[in-house]
């Protein structure tokens, strides 16, 4: 299963930010979309960083509450780990386990085209291991 496919299914719709939103901005973005990160975009519209919940409980531990002004550049992770299309979901999985994230963007020729999130990996793989189980009962029912 590829990246591509999780995408058909949910869509490409990111909910994303400019770089000079304040955190104030993003954090009503995340409650009003109930999602958990935003990726942030530069005046090209290019990936310029990524912001989750845990960038908001470091924010506040680092600010207190006037993190809220701050741009949201000041908290985002500069360096995002991305995938394409074309990557596997188990290669996804694996790079959110090694890399303790849950939310990996997808790019293709520089454009943002989509984002998966762990609920999406973890979705999928039940999805995969229920067909699993099911043909494997299918297989022992037929074959006594
Ligand atoms: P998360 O588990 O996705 O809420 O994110 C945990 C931390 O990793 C936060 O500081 C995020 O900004 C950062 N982060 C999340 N996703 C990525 C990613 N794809 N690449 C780099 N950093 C990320």
């Amino acid at each position: 299963m590829y990246v591509a496919t999780i995408l058909k299914e949910k869509g490409s719709h990111v909910v994303t930010s400019g770089v000079n939103d304040s955190v104030r901005h993003v954090v009503r973005l995340l409650t009003e979309y109930r999602i958990g990160a935003a990726v942030v975009l530069d005046e090209g519209g290019g990936v310029a960083g990524i912001f989750s919940e845990r960038d908001i409980v470091r924010g506040l531990r680092e600010h207190g509450s006037r993190m809220l002004d701050l741009p949201v550049q000041a908290l985002m992770t500069s360096e995002v780990v991305t995938c394409t299309l074309k990557d596997s979901i188990t290669s996804v999985m694996e790079l959110m386990t090694r890399r303790r994230f849950r939310h990996v963007p997808v790019v293709e020729d520089g454009a943002l085209v989509g984002i998966i999130s762990i609920g999406d990996v973890v979705k999928n793989r039940l999805a995969e291991c229920t067909l699993e189980v099911d043909s494997l009962k299918e297989y022992v029912s037929t074959s006594r």
